[in-house]
């Protein structure tokens, strides 16, 4: 009986945002990002009792760090950007899987298994995006830094920040893989930092330099298992219009046809909050049951329908 309670459990994604790691202001030392993991990690080791769970996790802040550790020597080889990415798997898995066992263990349950997956993620070599690059990573610099660096910069509500190419993701490679886990009622950390970018050559894989983006990685990666909820968890209660000015407002619902125009409207930014309401977009458009773009306080009651912008079909 009790198997077949547990296969019966729904499952929820949860896209971790890198600033559920390291908060505004930061610098983000181990210890600040661990600290800051709790709030996410307890809520989602309690959902755990009655969902099945994958996590996911952006690497922006962590990338864009390693990015200018490496720079900082030419004593040691650069490594390309699918490295870091895969680097960067390992410490932010490592960080979530260590606090989800420890907060796992405060609530009595000591059998859980979980389980962090370096995971490739196929991009298409003649993706137009190769060509521009768009998606902000480390920290961010006033107007007046930004002109002294040597590579490119963007303007983003937090300030500015380097870009670097971000192609689109055409499908996760260990789907398979992370289906079977899940339906052993195994926690799966995988898509890290939207994954590593791979391109396809012949039946191998090859790196590419490049870093996708979380939100779409993650969207695709829970319609390619079929999950039964999709939350975005970040550091602002959903999507709002007006967004920064007086009258900012929270979007509590949105139909797939308003999230639409808003895009085509250009009413949320690129890199930010855009990716995300694409993502959700096109989980639901794609047959996904419910999205959910949340703050990282409030997972648990977006998963139970009262927090966060909800993305509705039809
Ligand atoms: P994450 O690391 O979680 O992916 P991002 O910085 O990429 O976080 O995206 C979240 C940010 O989007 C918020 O901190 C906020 O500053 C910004 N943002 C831009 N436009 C909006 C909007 N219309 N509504 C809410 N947040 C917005
Ligand atoms: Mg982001």
């Amino acid at each position: 009986m009790h198997t077949a309670e547990k296969q019966s459990k729904p499952i929820v994604l949860v896209a971790l945002g890198g600033n559920a790691l390291i908060r505004k202001g930061q610098a983000g030392s181990a210890r600040q990002q661990l600290e800051n993991l709790k709030l996410p990690i307890r809520q989602i080791a309690r959902l755990a009792e009655d969902y099945r769970i994958i996590i996911t996790h952006g690497n922006g802040p962590q990338v864009g760090n390693l990015l200018l550790q490496q720079e900082c020597t030419r004593e040691v080889p650069e490594m390309p950007l699918e490295i870091l990415v895969a680097q960067t798997q390992g410490q932010v898995g490592y960080m979530i899987e260590s606090t989800l066992d420890q907060e796992l263990m405060q609530l009595g349950v000591n059998t859980k298994p979980l389980v962090s997956l370096i995971s490739y993620v196929v991009v298409d070599e003649n993706d137009p995006a190769f060509e521009t690059p768009s998606k902000p990573v480390g920290p961010v610099y006033t107007e007046a830094e930004a002109a002294k660096k040597s590579f490119p910069t963007v303007k983003t509500a937090k300030g500015h920040r380097r870009v670097v190419v971000s192609p689109q993701p055409v499908t996760i490679v260990e789907k398979r893989e992370i289906k079977k886990l899940i339906e052993m009622d195994f926690i799966v950390i995988c898509c890290g930092g939207g994954g590593i970018p791979v391109k396809r050559e012949g039946r191998a894989f090859q790196g590419v330099d490049a870093v996708i983006d979380k939100d779409l990685a993650s969207a695709l990666l829970a319609e390619e298992v079929g999950v039964d909820t999709f939350v975005i968890a970040t550091d602002v209660e959903g999507a709002m219009l007006d967004y920064g000015s007086r009258n900012q407002r929270l979007l509590r619902r949105l139909t797939l046809e308003d999230a639409a125009r808003h895009l085509v409207e250009g009413v949320f930014p690129a890199g930010s909050m855009a990716p995300k309401i694409e993502a959700c977009l096109q989980f639901v458009g794609h047959g996904g049951q419910r999205a959910v773009i949340t703050s990282i306080g409030d997972i648990a009651a977006a998963v139970n329908g009262r927090a966060g912008t909800e993305f509705v079909a039809g």
